[in-house]
């Protein structure tokens, strides 16, 4: 059990009434935590696992989407959007590292230039600024290692985290901002209307005026303990790398086309910022959530990904990687591979907030989000924490 102290607490809880209990210590439920934290309202985020960020916080591509994958008009878009934007601008204030490499979405064929026409339309609409489509020369220009692509749609504005550094600073300004962060004991029971009782696997009870469910993948077993209703499927992305001189093919980030619409994005190459050549995300949906079970994918598969762009990439080159698991709420088989980002207060008027189906781009999105949801507690309070 491990309490990171905003307020001076070493060892427990010990200040069990909070204005604001986020369940869940990723990426996104440390930034609700710093942003309630920065309005004044006395706030403990409570994390399962004996460390902040195990899960998909830390197990990710690591890739500041610019926003125009989103479908226009959703709370996605917007989300995504302003995340990129204060994500750079933190990196600069924070001192956390941030690469603006660009992000390449590359068609093969003639057909697929509709669909990048469409892309470039749906992130206009998003705000995306610097949208352009390239020629296979222009395209050279940007990645002279990339073969077989008749044409591209580049945006300026992507690029690539420092996902540890990010994270460790999230957390220190959490904590100076007051932030009582306590790791190594679950949620297990949620009882009360007006003032919440959370029960904690170590027996510790913890009461909230409001609380915030950032669990992830068990978002919606959070909610079902409020009496509210969602479903998340697990859908796990696999990666492989690249090594040697073939990794040196990619400056940064190359999408194919067809990923677009399934429950990924295709596997697709980055150039980390620890300036690793990642292949993937795979995109399987897997069944259990503690843990996933799927059935793995072989390297033959990343291989055929990476030689549709960089076809002199010896199979020899190509090494398994980690995976992550997206919290998804589109069923497997669904029309559409992605659902919007579900940040709601709870229907039943429990004084609840539930964030569901927070998948990629979560990390991009995760200051946003942050904001977002004081923002909403502030509106409900008047941005009084004493009126909370
Ligand atoms: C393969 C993959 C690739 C991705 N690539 C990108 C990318 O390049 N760019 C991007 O922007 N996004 C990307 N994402 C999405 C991004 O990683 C997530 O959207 C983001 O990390 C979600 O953060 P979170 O805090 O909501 O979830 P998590 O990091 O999963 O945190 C949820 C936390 O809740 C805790 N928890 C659960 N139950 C309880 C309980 N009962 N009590 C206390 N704590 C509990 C968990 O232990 C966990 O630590 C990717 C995701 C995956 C899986």
């Amino acid at each position: 059990m491990r309490v990171y102290p905003g307020d001076g607490v070493s060892d427990s809880l010990a200040k069990p009434d909070f204005d604001v209990v986020v369940i869940g210590g990723g990426a996104v439920g440390l930034s609700v935590g710093y942003h309630c934290s920065l309005k004044g309202y006395s706030t403990a985020v409570i994390e399962r696992h004996e460390q902040f960020f195990e899960e998909a916080s830390t197990h990710n591509s690591g890739v500041i989407h610019s926003g125009f994958n989103p479908t226009p008009g959703t709370l996605k878009a917007v989300l995504n959007a302003e995340g990129a934007r204060m994500m750079y601008e933190k990196s600069e204030e924070w001192r956390f590292g941030t690469r603006r490499t660009g992000t390449i979405v590359a068609a093969v064929n003639r057909q697929e230039r509709q669909r990048l026409l469409e892309i470039k339309n749906a992130g206009e609409k998003n705000g995306v600024t610097g949208l352009k489509l390239l020629t296979r020369r222009e395209l050279k220009d940007i990645e002279p290692g990339i073969e077989n692509a008749t044409e591209a749609l580049y945006s300026p504005d992507g690029g690539v985290v420092d996902i540890t550094e990010y994270l460790a600073r999230l957390k220190a300004r959490a904590a100076n901002e007051g932030a009582v962060l306590a790791s190594g004991r679950g949620v297990v029971s949620i009882r009360g209307r007006e003032l919440v009782e959370l029960s904690l696997s170590d027996r510790e009870k913890v009461t909230a005026r409001h609380i915030v469910n950032s669990a992830g993948m068990h978002s919606d077993d959070i909610a079902a303990l409020t009496g509210s209703s969602y479903r998340i499927y697990p859908c796990v992305g696999e990666y492989a790398f690249v090594e040697g001189e073939g990794s040196e093919l990619v400056r940064g980030m190359v999408y194919p086309v067809v990923g677009c619409g399934s429950p990924g994005l295709g596997i697709h190459l980055t150039k980390t910022y620890d300036g690793l050549l990642q292949v993937g995300p795979t995109a399987v949906y897997g069944t259990g959530k503690d843990p996933v079970v799927w059935k793995r994918t072989g390297l033959e598969e990343f291989i055929a990904a990476i030689h549709s762009f960089l076809p002199s990439v010896e199979p020899s080159a190509v090494r398994e990687g980690w995976y992550g698991v997206r919290a998804k709420t589109v069923p497997p088989g669904g029309k559409e591979g992605f659902g919007d980002f579900i940040i709601e207060w709870d229907r039943g008027g429990f004084p609840a907030i539930h964030l569901v189906g927070i998948e990629s781009p979560g990390l991009t999105s995760s200051l946003a989000i942050g904001n977002y949801v004081a923002r909403m507690i502030a509106e409900r309070s008047g941005s009084n924490p004493a009126a909370l």
